[in-house]
């Protein structure tokens, strides 16, 4: 009996573990499902047509899509308020409309490895230490969002709420982030997202490493351009602030910069330009 144990007990397990597994992933799949087709209240789509700009460019199919996405995030991700910051129904649409604007049409695992969102009432201020070498510096920094690697989004509500409404200013808090969120799947967040094919890993390397470096001598050169010249900070941050102008400024990205486009058209799977035209 003991060497039967011995033998296979740890075989055992192996497989209640990978049963578990398989039936706690069927689970969320069918209460997923049923989120996705639920119907949402009323109110949404009135927060939705009166405050989000994005929501009012889309054709109804994405529109009715975009809700089933955002009942199926809200139910996973926990909002929480900071700085007396209160949590309304109009916080959590909006904030999870934008979020889900770029999973529209992949929504894979609904930003899996974090679950909390901390939201401030306005830009707050955060210390920072850099340390290079023997030199030890800190410094306050003034922010409208962070993405933490494997942790949690931090926003200000009057950015978000500043962004959802401008829908062409090229800036948006809630892309930017939520990008970072999708650059760190893959493990590093380094400016490359999970891609589907070599070949695309192939063209994406080219496109994003050709226009990284046009922006980087254009920060240089002080000269402007429709993507915002925070991009050329790190590869990290242009994948990011490109999103926003992939979103926000289609036509300006489309005729400046159309491999990009097509790139980011790609991978979101998504074309912004069909949409109908800002209001
Ligand atoms: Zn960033």
């Amino acid at each position: 009996m003991v060497l039967y144990i011995v033998l296979f007990g740890p075989l055992v397990v192996a497989l209640l573990v990978y049963l578990l597994g398989k039936i706690r992933t069927a689970r969320k799949r069918s209460r997923r499902q049923r989120l996705l087709s639920a119907p949402v209240s009323d109110a949404w789509r009135q927060i939705l047509a009166a405050e989000f700009g994005l929501y009012r460019r889309l054709p109804a199919a994405l529109q009715r899509k975009l809700l089933g996405h955002i009942n199926v995030f809200l139910n996973e991700k926990i909002l929480v308020g900071c700085n007396g910051m209160e949590i309304t129904e109009q916080v959590r649409v909006l904030i999870a409309a934008q979020a889900c604007l770029l999973i529209l049409n992949k929504p894979g695992d609904y930003y899996p490895g974090f679950q909390t969102i901390l939201v401030y009432p306005e830009t707050y201020v955060t210390r920072v230490t850099r340390r290079d070498g023997a030199l030890h510096s800190e410094s306050l920094d003034v922010r409208a969002g962070e993405s933490w690697q494997r942790g949690p989004v931090v926003l200000a509500w009057n950015e978000v709420l500043q962004g959802a409404r401008d829908s062409r200013d090229g800036h948006n808090v809630v892309i930017h982030e939520f990008a970072h969120k999708l650059d760190e799947q893959n493990s590093a967040m380094d400016g490359l997202p999970v891609l589907s094919s070599a070949a695309q890993y192939q063209s994406w390397a080219q496109v994003f490493s050709e226009v990284y470096k046009v922006q980087q001598q254009k920060l240089i050169d002080d000269e402007e351009d429709v993507i915002d010249s925070y991009a050329a900070t790190s590869a990290a941050e242009f994948f990011a602030v490109v999103t926003e102008t992939f979103f926000e400024k289609p036509a300006q990205l489309q005729a400046a910069h159309p491999q990009l486009y097509g790139q980011l058209q790609q991978f979101y799977q998504l074309d912004p330009l069909q949409w109908e035209p800002p209001d």
